[in-house]
């Protein structure tokens, strides 16, 4: 099984990762956010949606709803509140998924609604953290039954794995001060690491691809794209 699933990886990767890496010049692109584009941002934990996502959440607020898989405790869920106060998203909802058993909550994240939705954020499919990992399977399942926009996309965003090759990416260079602010919420979290230093780092990392101070990156595919590599990676092993 183990083996099954190493063969299929490498062959998703030469296709899909290497082969355009070498034969194609990949320069990454803007994200734009038309004045009608609605985006979902759902985060595993509370703070996923402020480290991945937090930049672009604060340049466009109303544009964005945001929920959690998991709810944390009440202290947790308090500082995600707070951090999306802050922000000025247009709502926030929380679900009560176990954390690190966020795969067994099919039935519950069914319950979200994405019909309304342009873009819909998740982590990186390729994401170190099982909770994360888990909201593309989840997501791919849910897109089976529901509607959903003939045009929606799927933006992968950055926590715990670095995207190889963002093809996007958003301008945060004049709310990097504000993101960090988002991530300090999260007193919780933030008292045995420094994410908001670790993650502003990465972002000012990212602002390479473009000469700007800072940038958040992200992998963008549309909703047929994406279900192809969660089926590969998942269904075929
Ligand atoms: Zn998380």
């Amino acid at each position: 099984m183990k083996k099954f699933f190493m063969k299929n990886l490498y062959k998703l990767l030469l296709n899909r990762i290497y082969n355009p890496f070498f034969s194609t010049n990949i320069k990454p692109l803007p994200l734009e956010i038309y004045e009608d584009t609605k985006c979902l941002v759902i985060a595993p934990h509370p703070d996923d949606e402020s480290i991945g996502c937090g930049g672009i959440m604060k340049l466009y607020p109303k544009h964005f709803d945001v929920i959690s898989l998991t709810h944390g405790g009440d202290e947790r869920a308090e500082e995600m509140k707070a951090a999306m106060d802050f922000a000025g998203v247009n709502s926030l909802k929380m679900l009560m998924l176990r954390d690190k058993h966020v795969i067994d909550g099919q039935e519950e994240f069914n319950q979200i609604d994405i019909s309304d939705y342009d873009i819909i954020f998740i982590p990186y499919i390729f994401d170190q953290h099982k909770d994360h990992k888990a909201v593309s399977i989840l997501l791919d399942n849910h897109l089976k039954t529901t509607k959903h926009k003939n045009n929606l996309q799927i933006a992968y965003y950055e926590v715990w794995s670095t995207i190889n090759m963002p093809q996007y990416y958003m301008d945060i260079s004049s709310v990097i001060e504000d993101k960090k602010t988002m991530i300090n919420f999260h007193k919780s979290q933030i008292s045995s690491k420094d994410y908001a230093g670790k993650i502003i780092g990465l972002n000012s990392y990212r602002g390479l691809l473009k000469s700007l101070d800072a940038v958040e990156a992200f992998s963008l595919m549309d909703v047929n794209n994406f279900r192809k590599i969660v089926s590969k990676l998942v269904n075929d092993i």
